[in-house]
């Protein structure tokens, strides 16, 4: 299937990119800004926190180019409550391993629990990856265990997705535009 026109996947993450939290009083004094959606007549509906995710990221992320993912323990919800409020089609999903077979040498290490699944989920293919909590340990990893091209992107998650995260992730994946992986090349 992997192929040198595939595009590059990229694999979103929730909270923090889309929903942002933890920002200092002074940042907000009347909390995050919020969002009603048309798609959404009950307002925040059972979950306040979906309020704060700006409809305007869904056209943003629709016109990069690349197959968007989902990469957060909304899992499934995130097709259900997130999807519709930023107007996106149902998306594929990351299905984590339970708690207890996240592996405990990469624990100790340092690697983010998602780390090692979403390369075994690409198989190959380039990604770019979009969350908060990525650090140098998952790109020193990824480097070294992932055959394709990989962009690993951490957000401030007190302000989400903002213009310089859409700069960053148009300039890579434009560059990657015709590129094959190195796992297409080898
Ligand atoms: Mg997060």
């Amino acid at each position: 299937m992997t192929g040198p026109t595939q595009r590059p996947l990229l694999f979103l993450d929730v909270d923090g990119p889309l929903i942002p939290f933890g920002a200092a009083p002074e940042q907000y004094p009347n909390g995050h800004p919020t969002y009603q959606t048309p798609r959404d007549p009950r307002g925040a509906g059972s979950n306040p926190l979906l309020a704060r995710i700006n409809p305007a990221h869904g056209p943003r992320l629709t016109a990069l180019p690349c197959d968007l993912v989902w990469a957060t323990t909304w899992m499934d919800d995130a097709n259900e409550c997130i999807a519709p409020r930023l107007g996106l089609p149902r998306l594929p999903v990351v299905i984590w391993p339970q708690p207890s077979d996240v592996d405990e040498q990469d624990e100790r290490d340092g690697i983010h629990w998602k780390t090692r699944p979403l390369v075994d989920w690409a198989s190959g293919r380039s990604f770019a990856w979009v969350d908060d909590e990525i650090t140098d340990i998952d790109r020193a990893w990824i480097s070294a265990h992932h055959r394709g091209h990989a962009l690993l992107h951490r957000v401030d998650p007190s302000r989400g997705l903002g213009d310089a995260d859409y700069a960053a992730l148009n300039e890579w994946l434009h560059t990657m535009r015709g590129t094959p992986s190195s796992h297409d090349a080898a």
